[in-house]
């Protein structure tokens, strides 16, 4: 079969591999003038740079790290980021350490009395909005000083006018404990995430075409592939018939600087509304090479609103856009030649191991496995 993928990202990738293993003939087209994605790292002077936003793969699907790890050696990496309130410093995510800073308490039982007691209780009524969730679930100086801040900054909105779902859960860790996830595996690819996506399309049966965006020959490619793995936008593949779906997007400031250590940590988050970013990533510190003593690396993440021609980075699943891309899902039956695929062909916030999976999962469907 000839297949065309479009968009050269860990889910187009993922198929292009798993599909040319079993003798199909595959063209990957890129609308950027590399492969890899929103996972694509640069080596610039020995430090791997995340171009697109700090990338820390974790996940609890031993299946899925052993699949990931045919193509790099990971390192031991654990994500602990910090936040910087108006100078203030806490771990996180939210634990005794935290709490220590924040309240001066030693024992998990001191610091659950003083949630428990800042905590609003909202009894069988549902939170109106984003703030009423998290003062019931952290109460008032957890949110003020670590939530609010940071969430309107990404949201673009106050946090009164969020809607609640947007924060389910938020973990309190009563342990001493600054690891922020709680897979079973987590690291960072030793020599970046690029060279698994080479890896992966390092194959007779792949040709590989940067710079070259689906919608330029959107006719021409429907006709001439037996199938199509499509990982693009679903709304601009239908032409935004029935309207945009909501996104949000970032931008990247990239600073190289003439210092071997600017802020000790790979990640910063500013949780105050006042500085305009929301965290500075600081990219030696992903890799435990230090080799560069004298520079250093640091990108600052800024939130913005999403319109057509800006990179479209989260999709906001609220109930409109949910009801919208039902329409659109709909639609995908009327082009049955077309797999949509990916964090934008099926709307949806990914991590890199639900990805993986998810495309793996297609091909089981793709090929009747
Ligand atoms: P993408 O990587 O976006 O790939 C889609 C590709 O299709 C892109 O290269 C795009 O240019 C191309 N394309 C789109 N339209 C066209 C077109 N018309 N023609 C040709 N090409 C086209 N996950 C984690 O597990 N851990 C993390 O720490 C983490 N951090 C993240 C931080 C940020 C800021 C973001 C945005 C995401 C993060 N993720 C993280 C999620 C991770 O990036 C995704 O899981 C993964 O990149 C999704 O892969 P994909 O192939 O679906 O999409």
């Amino acid at each position: 079969m000839k297949y065309l993928i479009v968009g050269a990202g860990l889910f187009g990738s993922v198929f292009a591999f798993e599909a040319a293993k079993r003798g199909n003939h595959i063209t990957v087209i890129e609308k950027r003038n590399h492969i890899a994605g929103n996972i694509y790292t640069k080596e610039i002077d020995g430090i791997q740079v995340h171009q697109y936003g700090a990338h820390i793969f974790h996940t609890s699907n031993k299946k899925i790290w052993d699949y990931v790890n045919q193509f790099a050696d990971f390192n031991r990496y654990t994500n602990s980021p910090i936040a910087n309130y108006n100078g203030e410093i806490y771990n996180l995510p939210f634990n005794m350490n935290t709490f220590n800073k924040m309240w001066k308490v030693k024992t998990p039982q001191e610091a659950k009395n003083i949630i428990d007691k800042q905590r609003i209780k909202l009894g069988d009524r549902k939170p109106a909005n984003l703030e009423e969730q998290a003062l019931s679930l952290v109460g008032r100086d957890i949110y003020e000083k670590l939530i609010k801040g940071y969430t309107e900054k990404q949201w673009g909105k106050k946090a009164t006018e969020l809607p609640a779902f947007i924060i389910r859960r938020l973990p309190v860790r009563l342990t001493y404990n600054n690891n922020y996830f709680n897979d079973a595996y987590q690291g960072i690819p030793i020599g970046g995430y690029t060279q698994i996506i080479e890896k992966m399309l390092n194959h007779d049966n792949i040709e590989i075409k940067t710079n070259t965006d689906f919608f330029d020959n959107k006719n021409y490619y429907l006709q001439n592939y037996d199938k199509i793995v499509f990982t693009g936008m679903i709304d601009k593949f239908f032409d935004y018939q029935f309207g945009e779906l909501g996104y949000r997007s970032l931008s990247f400031q990239t600073e190289e600087l003439g210092i071997g250590n600017y802020q000790g940590n790979a990640v910063v988050n500013y949780t105050d509304d006042k500085t305009p970013f929301t965290r500075i990533i600081e990219h030696k510190f992903f890799e435990f090479d230090q080799s560069n003593p004298d520079k250093t690396i640091i990108t600052k993440e800024y939130p913005e609103d999403w319109y057509r021609g800006r990179e479209p980075y989260y999709p906001i699943n609220d109930v409109r856009n949910n009801q919208l891309y039902a329409r659109y899902a709909k639609l995908t039956k009327k082009v049955a030649n077309v797999i949509f695929g990916g964090r934008l062909g099926l709307y949806r916030y990914f991590n890199m191991d639900q990805v993986i999976s998810a495309a793996l999962a297609t091909v089981h469907t793709e090929f009747g496995e």
